[in-house]
């Protein structure tokens, strides 16, 4: 009977419990726990505060033999340890900045076997000496932690890092745990490969905030929805951030935020030193200020009652989306994210990464990412589990917080308008290839005669009137659709002309139908639903 009760007490639930005081795992920490226990390698990628720490520490205390943490910096692994020991963990650190009667102390105690955690920096594990010890014990685990820091993809690349791909194969029973918050996959896969984890599962979870709403809008009158969202969203005493897509952009909207009364400051890469550090201190020290700011303004702030974050301009990736937003509500309380786009935005990100020099690979990935961000941003179905699917992590089908979830849009069958809107495109084409811009195709459609219509003989086309069932924001909204959709390329290098992609010939032929959002169409005439 006795070795039964032996097992239940050292199971994970009991260690969750007895030793950390936990009722219960948190998303992924259980599955990636029985996994350990199993003997399994893998990696984990959580963002910060996700709960990392016991993925390892569980099965550390529960698998018989001594636990190995990589950690690259000493002042984490000292809070770490004494956090541990605190809890009644025999843990302990090895690092070169450990005065040497204590590393005497901490060895003493690890050949007596006493040590069941231990913390070591990358560059003391590897070792000769220390791998020789280590090899004549029993190992419970590796577990590496900031894994990151082995790819040179990073900002965080540690050569000592490198040295770690030797336990695999020094240690190929011992499970292998990497533990990162980067999710890029580059660096994911570069892990992966450095650390032999190939073979291994890829563990992804904890990346919802649920207290933060998440909502997303075309834009129409910029100034009058980030009022409208800024009113609906201050507590009056926390902060707020505007993301712009450029520095001039980020000093008008300060300027304006203040003639509307708000204490706006902005932020982006070209101020003055000085002007830098003004800007954060005042920001960070609790005052109810707007930050207009490019994406230079970010690292380091940990403010935790930012109320709400905006973005004026389509970020280029779900991770950047995500990266920024989550900067607000970091005290748990609620906390709003708005997203402003159009349709130049999503062609201007398609164009720069088109002409940039970037490798194919790379450009490859920037495109899939930039389309993951527009089917955010044009999303039908919640928000937050599409950009949880960004990192490979399950939502729920309706969250309840999002835009989206809150008030379903409606679809229409936007196929007879799509049709219309292309073939006006491509009726108006010029015999020199050239193409016109959205406001002159509105105008065919909508059967207005102006100066350049009879210019160019346009009032005598057939497509000329076909679209007077929709208002000129309507058919906005119907081009921005056929953008996202990409069967519609703006060239904005030509100014603005509509330029139509491959994808809309089976629309055109009617073999493909179209779903359109209705509020997309919003202001919509009143024949919308009576058309066909
Ligand atoms: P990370 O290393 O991913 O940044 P931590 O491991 O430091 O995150 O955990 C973040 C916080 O969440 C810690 O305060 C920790 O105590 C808490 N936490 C983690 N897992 C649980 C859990 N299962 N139940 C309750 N709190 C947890
Ligand atoms: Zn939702």
């Amino acid at each position: 009977d006795q070795p039964r009760q032996e097992t239940r007490e050292d199971s994970p639930e009991d260690v969750l419990h007895r030793v950390f005081g936990h009722p219960g795992f948190r998303g992924r920490q259980e599955e990636i726990v029985r996994h350990v226990m199993a003997g399994g390698s893998g990696l984990v990628l959580m963002p910060t505060g996700g709960g990392k720490s016991l993925c390892f520490q569980v099965p550390a205390l529960c698998r018989p033999g001594l636990g190995i943490v990589v950690s690259p910096l000493i002042a984490l692994m000292e809070d770490q340890v004494a956090a541990l020991r605190q809890q009644g963990v025999a843990a302990a650190a090895l690092h070169s900045d450990l005065p040497e009667d204590q590393a005497r102390e901490v060895k003493r105690d690890l050949a007596r076997g006493t040590t069941k955690l231990l913390y070591v920096s990358p560059e003391r594990l590897t070792l000769d000496g220390t791998l020789d010890f280590l090899s004549r014990r029993d190992l419970a685990l590796f577990a590496i932690d900031e894994a990151h820091c082995v790819s040179q993809w990073g900002h965080h690349f540690r050569p000592e890092y490198r040295g770690l791909g030797l336990l695999s194969q020094r240690f190929p029973d011992v499970p292998r745990l990497a533990l990162t918050a980067t999710a890029d996959p580059r660096t994911v896969e570069d892990i992966r490969a450095q650390l032999g984890l190939q073979d291994s599962p890829v563990f992804r979870g904890g990346f919802d905030r649920p207290n933060i709403f998440i909502s997303a809008a075309p834009r129409e009158s910029e100034r009058g929805q980030l009022r409208a969202f800024v009113k609906s969203a201050s507590d009056g005493t926390g902060a707020g951030i505007v993301y712009c897509g450029s520095r001039a952009r980020t000093e008008q909207t300060a300027a304006w935020l203040r003639e509307d009364g708000h204490d706006a400051l902005c932020f982006h890469a070209g101020m003055e030193p000085e002007a830098k550090r003004e800007a954060h201190r005042r920001f960070a020290r609790g005052d109810a200020v707007i930050m207009a700011a490019t994406i230079a303004f970010g690292m380091g702030i940990d403010r935790p009652d930012v109320r709400w974050v905006a973005h004026l301009d389509l970020p280029r990736s779900p991770e950047s989306w995500y990266q920024e937003i989550g900067r607000a509500g970091r005290d748990g309380l609620p906390a709003r994210a708005l997203l402003l786009y159009g349709a130049g935005d999503i062609a201007i990100a398609r164009h720069r990464i088109q002409e940039s020099p970037a490798p194919d690979e790379q450009k490859r990935i920037e495109r899939a990412r930039l389309e993951a961000m527009v089917s955010i941003a044009e999303a039908a179905t919640c928000r937050r589990r599409i950009l949880l699917r960004c990192f490979g992590e399950d939502g729920p089908e309706n969250c309840g917080a999002c835009d989206v979830c809150r008030a379903p849009p409606r679809l229409f069958d936007g196929t007879v308008a799509a049709q219309k809107l292309l073939s006006a495109v491509l009726r108006t084409r010029l015999p020199s290839g050239g193409h016109f811009g959205l406001g002159h195709v509105v105008d065919v459609l909508r059967g207005k005669v102006t100066p350049k219509v009879a210019q160019f003989s346009h009032d005598k086309l057939k497509t000329f009137g076909v679209g007077t069932d929709l208002s000129d924001t309507a058919w906005r909204g119907v081009a921005r659709q056929l953008v996202a959709l990409g069967a519609l390329d703006v060239a904005i290098e030509n100014h603005g002309e509509l330029v139509p992609t491959e994808a809309a010939r089976p629309i055109l032929k009617g073999e493909q139908p179209v779903m359109l959002r209705a509020e997309a169409v919003a202001a919509t005439a009143p024949r919308e639903r009576g058309e066909r």
